[in-house]
């Protein structure tokens, strides 16, 4: 596996795939890996000729109170992780390659992007697709992988890859979870062992409520409740928001016609996390 820190040399290694006639499938990632970004390089392994992961703590995504300094980096362990699953290239920028000085061009995204985590995470959105950008334009993969645990995040690349024409599919894989439901997260690491125990409760309330539509809920103020009073049993749990969406728009639906997606931000302590489950009626 080669390790690559230039994004001159990401280009040449790129170009070289192209004109061999490989396809490039490309996983863009924050690093401090796990299993859940294991399994988006398997299915860009099965699909495409070489891989290509990207780690990058992108600066530009992060608001100025929340956890970039302190995000989890763990190169070691990200390599030997990629060597195992057989990745072509760990294609890791510096943030002042990515960002050099003068850099004053971004991404604005529309309402998907307001919404949500858009709503407590302001300029969340156009950090994340100004550096999806960036990275397509350095890699220019025929294939990117994203993972269905930020389904906002799925939402907005796509929305960008075409809005903007992008040469590249997009697709998204499912969330891979711990054994009592955790979706698998690079800040599980900070949680405490009680915490750990604690946040189980997300996936249990998204459960609860697909549980409910199941037993032919079509209100989905009593689906939302139904989330809310779980979470509500641990103290420890605190909620930002628990809402039933529209899988495209996300918007809240009050009705439950079609198909939706509950998406839950709680925080643990100090901790927030992340999850969502698209139910069919
Ligand atoms: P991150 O490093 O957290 O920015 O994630 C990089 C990519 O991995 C994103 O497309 C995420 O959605 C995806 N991902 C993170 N956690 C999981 C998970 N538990 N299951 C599936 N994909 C994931």
């Amino acid at each position: 596996m080669k390790i690559i820190k230039s994004i001159r040399q990401m280009q040449k290694w790129a170009d070289g795939q192209r004109r061999r006639g490989k396809s490039i499938g490309f996983v863009p990632t924050m690093g401090a890996l796990h299993d859940g970004h294991g399994s988006l390089m398997r299915a860009a392994a099965r699909r495409c000729d070489s891989v290509v992961v990207s780690i990058f703590v992108n600066p530009t995504q992060f608001g100025p109170n929340e956890d970039y300094a302190r995000y989890p980096r763990d190169a070691e362990n990200d390599a030997a992780l990629c060597r195992r699953e057989k990745m072509d290239v760990l294609f890791m920028p510096t943030a002042e390659a990515v960002y050099p000085e003068g850099h004053d061009t971004k991404i604005r995204v529309g309402r998907i992007g307001e919404v949500l985590e858009g709503a407590v995470r302001p300029g969340h959105f156009s950090g994340v697709a100004t550096v999806v950008a960036i990275l397509f334009e350095i890699v220019r993969p025929d294939v990117a992988f994203f993972g269905q645990k930020d389904y906002q995040q799925t939402v907005v690349v796509n929305r960008m890859t075409r809005d903007l024409n992008f040469p590249v599919k997009i697709v998204v894989s499912p969330t891979v979870r711990e054994k009592d439901g955790l979706a698998m997260s690079s800040r599980n690491r900070f949680l405490s062992a009680e915490e750990r125990k604690t946040a189980g409760v997300l996936f249990k309330a998204l459960q609860k409520g697909k549980e409910r539509i199941g037993q032919g809920e079509r209100d989905a103020a009593a689906v939302r409740d139904a989330m809310t009073l779980l979470i509500l049993e641990e103290p420890a749990a605190r909620i930002e928001y628990a809402v039933v969406a529209n899988l495209e728009t996300l918007e809240e639906v009050s009705e439950i016609k079609e198909r939706v997606v509950l998406l839950l931000a709680v925080r643990i302590g100090r901790t927030r996390l992340i999850d969502n489950l698209p139910v069919r009626p």
